[in-house]
């Protein structure tokens, strides 16, 4: 499997405004914000979407639920953000290296799926 941009991003060839980081997964800015905050939790594995991922994936899936929440705490946006994950070019996913999108900081209607 070729390196993902997210993977030259963790390894450090291209640069990226990151928030947080732990030996699992970083946090970065996305680049093309939907929302005031919009920040991608990705894992430092190159899973490639979601329904890639394998039992052996049970605990770091769990431990990027935990970071989003962590990040979100972090960012001041605790109390009302948005988890997203893409799966498949279908729904609009671009980059194939699993990521959780956290939206936050503006109204984010009912039933919109990214504000
Ligand atoms: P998805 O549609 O779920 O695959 O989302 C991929 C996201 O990655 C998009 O929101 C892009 O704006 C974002 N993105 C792509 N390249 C970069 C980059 N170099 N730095 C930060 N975010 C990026």
């Amino acid at each position: 499997m070729s390196d993902s941009i997210f993977t030259k991003i963790i390894k450090g060839e291209i640069p990226a405004d990151k928030v947080y980081e732990d030996e699992h997964c970083i946090a970065i800015n996305d680049i093309n914000p939907q929302a005031p905050v919009h920040v991608l939790v990705i894992p430092k594995k190159q899973i490639p979407t979601l329904a890639d991922a394998q039992a052996e994936d049970q605990e770091l899936l769990g431990h990027l639920l935990l970071t989003a929440g962590t990040v979100a705490r972090q960012l001041g946006v605790d109390e009302a953000f948005r988890l997203i994950v893409n799966n498949g070019e279908g729904v609009g996913m671009t980059v194939y290296h699993l990521h959780l999108h956290i939206i936050a900081g503006r109204e984010l209607a009912e039933g919109k799926m990214v504000g």
